[in-house]
């Protein structure tokens, strides 16, 4: 299976050769400013499943929270691309912004909502909420878990 997203230019392209595995909004104060938006709504691939066209994505990087993952932004219109993530003991993983797929299909529905304690407006849908940073990273292991044992399967 293979998968394009993009910037909102165009100019940065992501070639993506598996499926996401799952999906979540987080409502961090990072994601926040990242985004400028009132959270992130993201899509989580393999890393290696996930082609990072390096001249055209400059990462930057917030130090100050226990997810300071490296972000990066399309070097020309400075709109989100991708997020790395190494948790210990698993395979290296991305965050692709659900927005930057053309076709919102392609993706699975968002699981969960992560630092809701962060939220700055209250979400209507029913969807598991994580407060607390701490409970927030268990609750997206508890989702990405099972995820991650479907895809192998798949
Ligand atoms: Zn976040
Ligand atoms: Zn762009």
């Amino acid at each position: 299976m293979n998968l394009q997203s993009q910037c909102q230019c165009g100019e940065a392209k992501l070639n993506i050769s598996g499926k996401a595995l799952s999906r979540g909004y987080c409502h961090c104060l990072i994601c926040q400013e990242f985004n400028q938006a009132p959270c992130a709504d993201v899509a989580i691939f393999y890393a290696d499943d996930v082609e990072i066209p390096a001249d055209k994505v400059e990462f930057v990087k917030f130090t100050d929270s226990a997810m300071a993952l490296p972000r990066g932004k399309c070097r020309a219109c400075g709109k989100p691309v991708v997020e790395k993530m190494k948790i210990p003991g698993l395979p290296a993983m991305v965050f692709v912004p659900a927005e930057t797929f053309a076709d919102a299909n392609a993706i699975p529905a968002p699981a969960l909502h992560m630092f809701y304690h962060r939220r700055v407006e209250d979400m209507p849908d029913k969807l598991p909420k994580y407060s607390g940073s701490l409970r927030s990273q268990l609750g997206f292991m508890r989702q990405l878990l099972p995820a991650m044992l479907k895809h192998r399967q798949a």
